[in-house]
C-alpha cells in the first residue's frame, strides 16, 4: 500500500509517493487515483521542504478518548464522543516551529493518531466506516491549557496558529485497531499507549461524526491522546511517534 508524501518544489505543493524512504513524483491525486505509478526519484523527506499532507475542510477533534488522560485532568470519560474543532489555519508541516505566543501560560503537546478521509462521507455506519479512510498519520494537538480551563470553548486553546502539526506522510493500508502512540519531548518519552486503549475507536468516531456532519475529502479527525501530556518550551524538540507510521518532529518557539 503506497505511503503520500506532501513536498513542495518551485513553490507548489506536490503529492509524491514515498518508496524505501526516497520520495518519487507522482502524477496521481491521493482522492480519486487508485494508479499508484511512481515517477521520478526525487530526493528523501530530510532533504525536500514537506507541507501538511492534506488541506482540510476541517479538522474534527475528539477530547478525553483514553481513559487514563481524561483521569489526569480529573475529568470524566464521556458517554460520547466529545467533539471540539482546530482551524486549518493552525496546521504546519514536520521540521515548522510551533510557536507559543509569550504570555499564554502553560501549554502542552498531545500526541494523536490523525485520520484522513478520502472521499465524501455522510452518515455512514462503523461498519462501512473505514472504507472511508485515505490513511493516518501523526498529529500533534498543542493545547493551551490555562485558556482551555478558563474557556468553557476550547477554539482559543486549541486555535492558535502553529498549534496542529501534521504529517510526516500518509500511511494508507494501517490497522489503527492497535498501533502504539508516543510523544517524546527532547527525546524523554512523556506519553506512550496504544490505540487499542481509545474509548472510542475510529469506525465508531466516523460513524459519530459523519452523523453530525459531512466528513470531506483531506478532512482530519484527531483522534484523542494518551496520558502523559507535558508543558512545552522555548527551544524544545517534540517528537509525535506512531507505530507503522513514522516521527513527526517540530521545534517549539516562544514569540513575543
Ligand atoms: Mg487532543
Amino acid at each position: 500500500m503506497p505511503t503520500i508524501i506532501s513536498y513542495v518544489i518551485d513553490n507548489q505543493p506536490q503529492y509524491g509517493l514515498l518508496i524505501d524512504g526516497v520520495i518519487h513524483a507522482w502524477t496521481g491525486d491521493p482522492f480519486t487515483s487508485d494508479n499508484f505509478t511512481p515517477g521520478p526519484a526525487i530526493g528523501t523527506p530530510d532533504h525536500v521542504q514537506l507541507c501538511p499532507p492534506v488541506q482540510p475542510s476541517k479538522i474534527v477533534c475528539i477530547g478525553r478518548n483514553y481513559a487514563a488522560h481524561a483521569a489526569e485532568h480529573q475529568a470524566e470519560v464521556p458517554g460520547e464522543p466529545m467533539i471540539f474543532f482546530k482551524p486549518p489555519s493552525a496546521l504546519i508541516a514536520p521540521g515548522e516551529p510551533i510557536e507559543i505566543p509569550s504570555g499564554i501560560g502553560r501549554v502542552d503537546h498531545e500526541a494523536e493518531l490523525a485520520v484522513i478521509i478520502k472521499r465524501p462521507a455522510r452518515r455512514v455506519s462503523a461498519q462501512d466506516a473505514l472504507s472511508y479512510v485515505l490513511g493516518y498519520t501523526c498529529a500533534n494537538d498543542v493545547s493551551a491549557r490555562v485558556l482551555q480551563q478558563k474557556d468553557d470553548q476550547w477554539g482559543r486553546a486549541k486555535g492558535f496558529d502553529t498549534f496542529c502539526p501534521l504529517g510526516p506522510w500518509i500511511t494508507t493500508g494501517l490497522d489503527p485497531r492497535d498501533v502504539q502512540v508516543i510523544g517524546r519531548v527532547n527525546g524523554d518519552i512523556r506519553q506512550q499507549d496504544r490505540t487499542s486503549n481509545m474509548v472510542f475507536d475510529v469506525p465508531t468516531l466516523i460513524a459519530f461524526i459523519s452523523g453530525i456532519m459531512t466528513l470531506l475529502p483531506g478532512d482530519v479527525i484527531l483522534t484523542g491522546t494518551p496520558a502523559g501530556v507535558s508543558e512545552l518550551f522555548d527551544g524544545d524538540a517534540v517528537d509525535i511517534e506512531i507505530e507503522g507510521i513514522g516521527i513527526l518532529r517540530n521545534p517549539v518557539c516562544v514569540i513575543q
